[in-house]
């Protein structure tokens, strides 16, 4: 009975950490949206710019 408890419990707080999880990850983007700091990669060489909308190596600008 009591195994039987603590893997209820351990089921619900796995939920809330996951819910906890989601709902950080949205605030984040919407947050971003603004900012103008989303990822991408660079065409031409293929770097991961994580800011900005101009490649740092080739100054190729954001597709
Ligand atoms: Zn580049």
């Amino acid at each position: 009975m009591g195994l039987y408890l603590f893997f209820i419990f351990a089921i619900l707080t796995l939920l809330f950490a996951i819910t906890i999880y989601i709902t950080g990850k949205n605030k984040r983007e919407d947050t971003y949206t603004d900012l103008e700091t989303e990822e991408w990669y660079c065409p031409e060489c293929g770097f991961h710019v994580q800011a900005g909308d101009k490649c740092i190596y080739c100054d190729t600008s954001k597709p």
